[in-house]
C-alpha cells in the first residue's frame, strides 16, 4: 500500500530530535499506529528520488531487533520527507532510563545484556544486508510495548546522509576513535557506541563528557575520545558487566570485538534467555495497567 500525505492524522508528538521531528499518527486507511519522522532535506528532486529510492531498500529489512518500515514520502512542501516506522510504544532507552532515574531506580544488568543481545543481533542482520548502523545511541535503540528491543535510524541512505550532514551534529559522544582520526567506518564502530550506550542506561546518565569535565570543547572531547581512557562503570556492576563494556572500547578497531564474537561474552551468555520477554519490566517502568 502507497502512503500519502492525506491520509494520516496526527495523534501526539513524540520527540524532537537534531535533524527531525517525530509524530505518533494513525494512517487512516489501514487504522494502523505508526512512527512519522519528518526532515528537511536538499530541495533537488533529483537527490530527493535518490533518497527515496535508497530508502525503499528499508522495505525489505526483516528482522525482530530492527524498526520496521512502512514507506516514505514527501510531505508538505518540497524539501520535508516523511519516514513512516513501526510504532514503539515504550520509546527510547533514553526515554526509559530518564523515566527510571526520576524514580530513582537503577536499571539492572538482566535488562543492560538484554539491550546488549538485542542491538549486537540487529548490527549482525543490518551487516549481512550491507549496511553499517552509524548513530547507535540511547535514543535511537526502540522497546515495543512487550519488551523487544529494536534499533532505528540506520545509516541506509547516502544521499538522506548527505542531505542531514548540515544539521547533523548531535552524535560526536558516541563517535569511535577510528571515526574521529578519518578512518575507515566499520561494524565495530557501531560497537564502540554500544558500549557508551550500556554505560548510560546503567547510570541514568550520559558517559561522557566525563564527570567533573563539563565545559569541554568540541576539539578537547575528541581528543579525550582518542587519546584518554574511557569512563568505566563501578563495583555495583558485574566483573562480567564492566568486561563487556571495556571490550565495546578498546580503541583500536581491529583489537575491538566485533558483534558476533560480543554475543558469545560472559555478560550477554549469563542474562540471555529467548522466552522470558522484557514486558513486565516495562509495564513497571511506565506504571502501564
Ligand atoms: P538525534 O536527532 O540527535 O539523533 P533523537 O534520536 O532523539 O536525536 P529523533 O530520531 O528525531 O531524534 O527521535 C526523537 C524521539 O522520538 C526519540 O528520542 C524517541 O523518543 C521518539 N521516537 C523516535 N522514533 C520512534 C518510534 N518509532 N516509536 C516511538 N518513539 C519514537
Ligand atoms: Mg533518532
Amino acid at each position: 500500500i502507497e502512503l500519502k500525505p492525506t491520509d494520516f492524522q496526527d495523534i501526539k508528538k513524540l520527540g524532537e530530535g537534531a535533524a527531525g521531528t517525530v509524530w505518533k499518527v494513525r494512517h487512516i486507511p489501514t487504522d494502523l499506529i505508526m512512527a512519522k519522522k519528518t526532515v528537511t532535506v536538499d530541495p533537488d528532486p533529483k537527490i530527493q528520488r535518490q533518497i527515496l529510492r535508497e530508502l525503499s531498500f528499508l522495505r525489505t529489512c526483516g528482522s525482530p531487533h530492527i524498526v520496521a518500515f512502512y514507506g516514505a514520502f514527501l510531505d508538505d512542501g518540497d524539501t520535508t520527507l516523511a519516514i513512516c516506522m513501526e510504532y514503539c510504544e515504550g520509546g527510547s532507552l533514553e526515554d526509559i532510563y530518564k523515566r527510571a532515574r526520576d524514580m530513582q531506580g537503577l536499571i539492572g544488568e538482566t535488562v543492560l545484556a538484554r539491550i546488549a543481545e538485542s542491538v549486537c543481533r540487529g548490527l549482525i542482520y543490518l551487516h549481512s544486508q550491507h549496511v553499517i548502523h552509524r548513530d547507535i545511541k540511547p535514543s535511537n535503540i526502540l522497546m515495543t510495548r512487550d519488551g523487544q528491543i529494536k534499533i532505528c535510524d540506520f545509516g541506509v541512505s547516502g544521499e538522506l546522509i548527505n542531505s542531514l550532514a548540515q544539521t547533523f551534529t548531535g552524535s560526536q559522544y558516541y563517535m569511535a576513535p577510528e571515526r574521529i582520526k578519518g578512518g575507515a567506518y566499520s561494524v565495530r564502530s557501531d560497537i564502540w557506541s554500544l558500549g557508551l550506550t550500556i554505560i548510560e542506561v546503567a547510570q541514568n546518565r550520559p558517559a561522557l563528557p566525563p564527570p567533573g569535565q563539563p565545559n569541554l570543547s568540541v576539539f578537547e572531547l575528541l581528543d579525550i575520545i582518542v587519546h584518554q581512557p574511557m569512563p568505566t562503570l563501578g563495583p555495583d556492576r558485574s566483573e562480567a558487566c564492566r568486561d563487556f563494556i571495556e571490550k565495546c572500547l578498546i580503541k583500536d578497531p581491529e583489537e575491538r570485538p566485533g558483534p558476533e564474537t560480543m554475543l558469545e561474552h560472559k555478560f550477554i551468555k549469563t542474562w540471555s534467555d529467548p522466552t522470558n520477554s522484557l514486558g513486565s519490566w516495562l509495564k513497571e517502568v511506565w506504571g502501564w495497567p
